[in-house]
C-alpha cells in the first residue's frame, strides 16, 4: 500500500528565515512555495532524492499550525507517506480500525489528494498519506 515517504513536514514561524539552514546550509534546493488556503498555510517544497521536506508556516493565527507552534514550538509536525490510490488506503485502514482525522481526501500541496490519520491511533505521530 504505500510505496515510500513523500515528505516531513516541520512547522516554522517563518519560512523566509526557516529556508536558510536547507539552502545556504544544507545546500538544498526549494522547488515551489504555495499558500494552501484550505489549509491556512503557506508551504516550501525541498526535495530531497524522491522524499520531500516540507516547511509549513501558518497564514491564520488560528490556523492548526500556528495553534501547534504555540503549544510545542517549532519543529517536526507530520510524516507522509505515499499511496498509488488513497480512496482504498483509507478504506484499508479503517477497515482495520484506524481512527482518521480526514474520512474523505482533501485538497493537499501541489494539487495532491492527502488524509490525515489521528494520532491517537498512530503512537502519537501525526501521520499523512498522499496519493502520487
Ligand atoms: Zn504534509
Amino acid at each position: 500500500m504505500i510505496s515510500r515517504i513523500d515528505h516531513i513536514g516541520i512547522a516554522v514561524n517563518s519560512i523566509g528565515d526557516a529556508i536558510q539552514l536547507y539552502t545556504e546550509v544544507l545546500g538544498l534546493k526549494v522547488k515551489d512555495i504555495e499558500v494552501v488556503e484550505d489549509q491556512k498555510v503557506k508551504t516550501a517544497i525541498i526535495p530531497v532524492g524522491e522524499s520531500k521536506i516540507e516547511l509549513i508556516e501558518s497564514t491564520d493565527p488560528e490556523g492548526t499550525i500556528a495553534k501547534f507552534i504555540e503549544s510545542r514550538g517549532e519543529g517536526l509536525h507530520h510524516m507522509a507517506l505515499a499511496v498509488s490510490d488513497i480512496d482504498s488506503a483509507l478504506a484499508t485502514l479503517v477497515d482495520k480500525g484506524i481512527a482518521l482525522i480526514d474520512e474523505k481526501p482533501r485538497k493537499g500541496v501541489e494539487n495532491s489528494r492527502i488524509a490525515f490519520l489521528h494520532p491517537r491511533g498512530t503512537r502519537r505521530v501525526l501521520l499523512e498519506i498522499v496519493e502520487s
